[in-house]
């Protein structure tokens, strides 16, 4: 599709129309290409594909049709010059940073952050002499105080795992600008549905696609959106090399989550709105961007459609936490996130376990926290489910 007509479309159009390549059987539906290798009419062709002087496909580590449906489907919905589709959003997040990083530079990144993530920061990147600095990313000035000639990359994501700290992406994004630093933001828990950093200054966007995007638990998938230039420059001869690439089976199954991405955000996050008005005055602690108390609910009112599906509450210790947990009837005990299912699981012993309790103190992952991801059923059920469970736990 000429790209001067799909860059007019409206985000939620975008998300069912982007990135359409039919075959000549004129298929409504994307093809699934399940192949690994092309063939070729003549010599010269291949040659001329190699030499980067004709287009084509040559190897499905290099491209596939399935695959670059996505990427150009998920490149338009961020507003980004070109998108690169990855196994899974540690491969994204881990070529996003690798690609761009040598021994010598500096990386600041947010303190609170998925697991994975700080385990790149904390312990991969300083293996191969590249220096990190964490910040509390809420904190404006710690990104200014954390600069250093060498600095080369900010990382964070908003609104984070599970803490929900809200990053001023605007803020952040200039300040890295004018010290020609780049910033990649995790973007998982909002999607371009709820929130376009790109819009907001942001150089390199970077996805689980595992969550929101697929959006009904089945694949593992991650993204990396950049420029044209950044794309075919920086991460291309790194992903090309070391083959971090989703196969095209998972694309597809992306592609139609996709569809019913702009739907499902809204009515999710209504959910979770819902959902957590209900239980800010039960539980002794309420972490919701949504919701007026917390610290950056205007700011994330301003960067974002709505607060998402996803919000955590502390329930004061471990044991109350459980009892929970086992009491659920409708909301299933799962560390996934994004689904259409409702479901809720603790931090501090799953998702950020490995950390250790020292970064688990210090990022606010306390024993006590529950995380909820609130899916598309009636929300009075769910509602009903966590009453009877907060009853349990004597709340
Ligand atoms: C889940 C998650 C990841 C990792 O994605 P996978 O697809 O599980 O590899 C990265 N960042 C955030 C914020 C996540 O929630």
């Amino acid at each position: 599709m000429d790209r001067a007509i799909t860059r007019k479309w409206r985000p939620a159009t975008r998300a069912v129309r982007g990135g359409t390549w039919r075959s000549e059987h004129g298929e409504t539906s994307e093809a699934l290409f399940l192949t690994s290798g092309y063939t070729y009419d003549d010599a010269q062709t291949v040659a001329d594909r190699f030499a980067g002087e004709a287009s084509g496909m040559t190897y499905s580590r290099l491209q596939n049709p399935t695959v670059a449906m996505l990427e150009e489907r998920i490149a338009l919905m961020e507003g980004a010059g070109a998108c690169r589709a990855q196994a899974s959003g540690m491969a994204a997040m881990t070529a996003a940073l690798l690609c761009q990083v040598s021994a010598g530079d500096h990386v600041v990144a947010a303190r609170a952050a998925f697991g994975s993530c700080r385990w790149l920061v904390d312990h991969l990147l300083p293996r191969f002499g590249i220096e990190t600095t964490l910040v509390d990313s809420a904190i404006d000035a710690q990104w200014e105080a954390a600069i250093r000639p060498n600095t080369r990359v900010f990382f964070f994501e908003t609104p984070a795992n599970p803490t929900l700290d809200v990053v001023d992406i605007a803020f952040v994004c200039d300040l890295a600008r004018a010290h020609g630093i780049t910033t990649v933001v995790d973007n998982a828990f909002a999607t371009a549905a709820l929130q376009r950093p790109m819009e907001m200054g942001a150089d390199v966007v970077a996805y689980s696609a595992t969550k929101l995007m697929d959006g009904q638990g089945r694949v593992l998938a991650g993204a990396v959106c950049g420029s044209e230039q950044w794309i075919n420059e920086v991460l291309l001869p790194f992903q090309r090399n070391t083959g971090p690439n989703l196969s095209p089976f998972n694309a597809w199954v992306v592609l139609k989550g996709l569809e019913t991405l702009d739907l499902r955000a809204r009515k999710q996050s209504a959910n979770a709105l819902e959902l957590g008005r209900f239980l800010e005055p039960r539980v002794p602690r309420m972490l919701h961007p949504g919701l007026p108390s917390h610290p950056r609910h205007e700011l994330a009112m301003r960067q974002m459609d709505a607060a998402g599906p996803i919000f955590a509450f502390d329930v004061e210790s471990r044991e109350k936490a459980f009892t929970i947990l086992d009491a659920l009837e409708l909301i299933d005990i799962s560390n996934n996130i994004g689904d259409a299912r409702s479901l809720m699981c603790h931090p501090a012993s799953t998702t950020h376990a490995n950390m250790g309790a020292e970064a688990r103190t210090e990022m606010g992952v306390t024993e006590g926290l529950l995380r909820i991801n609130v899916g598309l059923e009636d929300v009075h059920d769910l509602i009903e489910d966590l009453d009877r469970a907060l009853g349990k736990a004597g709340f």
